[in-house]
This record gives C-alpha cells, sequence and structure tokens, in this order.
C-alpha cells in the first residue's frame, strides 16, 4: 500500500506495480529492519513514468544508524578528501560544476559574487569546488557534525537544520540553490522545493539532481536508484513537474549516466 502521503509530481495517481523486493540489493545500504521482515516496492505512475516506493518498513533506524555512520562518522574528512582528490574524469561533483557554471555564465551581473545555497551539502564537496571557482556558498545539513566540517575544513558558511523545519527566512537569499539528490529522500519533495523559492533573489535559479529510474530501470530493479532510503525515483517529465508544481519554470532537464555509473537527472528551473 502506497502511503497517501507520496504525491505523484503530476498531480495524478495512476499507479501500477513495477519491482518487489523480498531482501535487500546488492550493495543497499545495511538496515536494521528490527526482527520484521524485509519487504519493500516500487509503483510507476502510469501517465508521468514516476516510481514510488512502496514500504511500510520503519526507516527511522535508516537515517540514526549506518547511513549516518558511513556518511558523517570518523571517516567523513577522509572520504572528503578522497572524492577531492578524483581525477575530473571519475568525478560526479566535478560534472555537476562544470554543467552549473556552464548554465550560470552571463546570468549574474559581471564582478559579482553569485551566492550559492546547498541543501542537504553531507561531505561538501559541491559546495567547495564552488567556493573554488569563486562562488560565495553556504551549506546546510541536519547533522551538525557535517555543518562543522563545512566551516572548518571547507571554510564557507554553514547551518544546520532540517530545511523542511527551519525557519528559511533567516537564511539569506541567494542567487542559486541547490539540491544534490536529496529530493528522493523525503516524502514530500514538492513541499521541500517550493521552500526555496522565498530565497531566491530575482533572476537565481534552482539546480536539482534527482535519480533517473526510467534510465537505471533497464537495467533492473537491483539498479542504487532503487535503494530503499529513496521515496521517489523520477522520469524526466516528473522531475520536470516536480520543479512545475514547486513554483519554478524549468528551463534545462539534462539525462545522464555518472563515472560512479548513477543514472541522473538534472534540472536547471527559474523562480520567476
Ligand atoms: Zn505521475
Amino acid at each position: 500500500m502506497i502511503k497517501p502521503t507520496l504525491q505523484c509530481p503530476c498531480a495524478g495517481r495512476h499507479l501500477q506495480p513495477a519491482f518487489q523486493y523480498d531482501a535487500p540489493p546488492p550493495g543497499e545500504t545495511a538496515f536494521d529492519c528490527a526482527g520484521g521482515q524485509y519487504r519493500r516496492g516500487y509503483a510507476r505512475c502510469g501517465l508521468c513514468g514516476h516510481w514510488f516506493s512502496d514500504n511500510a518498513m520503519d526507516l527511522g533506524a535508516l537515517y540514526g544508524g549506518a547511513y549516518v555512520d558511513n556518511t558523517y562518522g570518523e571517516r567523513m574528512r577522509q572520504t572528503f578528501e578522497r572524492i577531492l582528490a578524483l581525477p575530473p574524469e571519475r568525478s560526479d561533483n566535478a560534472g555537476r560544476v562544470a554543467a552549473l557554471l556552464d548554465f550560470a555564465r552571463g546570468r549574474f551581473a559581471a564582478g559579482t559574487v553569485p551566492r550559492l545555497l546547498d541543501v542537504g551539502a553531507g561531505l561538501g564537496v559541491f559546495p567547495c569546488r564552488m567556493k573554488e571557482a569563486g562562488w560565495h556558498c553556504t551549506a546546510l545539513d541536519p547533522d551538525e557534525r557535517a555543518a562543522r566540517h563545512a566551516r572548518e575544513v571547507i571554510g564557507i558558511e554553514a547551518v544546520t537544520g532540517d530545511f523542511m523545519r527551519i525557519d528559511t527566512s533567516s537564511l539569506g537569499t541567494f542567487d542559486v540553490v541547490t539540491f544534490n539528490k536529496v529530493l528522493e529522500h523525503v516524502e514530500d519533495p514538492v513541499a521541500m522545493l517550493a521552500r526555496a523559492r522565498p530565497l531566491l533573489v530575482p533572476g537565481g535559479f534552482v539546480y536539482i539532481e534527482v535519480p533517473d529510474g526510467e534510465a537505471a530501470a533497464a537495467e533492473g530493479p537491483g539498479r542504487e536508484e532503487f535503494f530503499i532510503e529513496h521515496h521517489h525515483v523520477f522520469s524526466p517529465a516528473s522531475a520536470a513537474l516536480l520543479a512545475v508544481r514547486a513554483g519554478f519554470s524549468p528551463l534545462l532537464t539534462q539525462r545522464l549516466r555518472e563515472p560512479s555509473s548513477k543514472f541522473t537527472l538534472r534540472v536547471f528551473a527559474t523562480g520567476s
């Protein structure tokens, strides 16, 4: 039974059963299902091609356990430095930075320093590289360790908080707000993305990066795009509709396979 809170970006509900899992696919983050049986699936919208997680297990343990330890544990600094050291052709982040700088070129007045807010910054590899490109960056992450790492190791501003709950008016305004592989993790990505609207200056844009379920599905249900932590997996149509429903105008959608082998959709959308 799909949770009624999971809405389709097309506002429809044309669900068709897709994948079923009775055991974790290889490579998925270890998850303690508290003695219960591992059972979950995905349904797909027949209209816009969006994928919904069908999962009655309590995922609270997911973000409190191995997921957080793997992301923010003692190895945080080492992981950050290992990713920074990747050659550009093996770095998903290098492609992201290049795509964003390309889209931003000519959009902001010459000589100004563009301001960027990265929602769900995690290790902060992305704002680190944007800072090196001359941007003013603020990292936002629910984990205090990530915020401290952003301040002390990367040297950028950082805020600890859940973007759905914090008072966003205290953050200031930005030329660009980025959501890199964040929106698939929340139940209501439209509501989360909509909270970025009042933060954008006129002429600013949001950059959204989400898993491409349509491309990944061709390689089967074991793909990482369909791992347990993703409530939503997108199609090119549903990713663009997500931006529209949140009050933005999508200007460009890119579809790519990243160096890490992830199938990814990028959407650039303006607020005005
Ligand atoms: Zn739909």
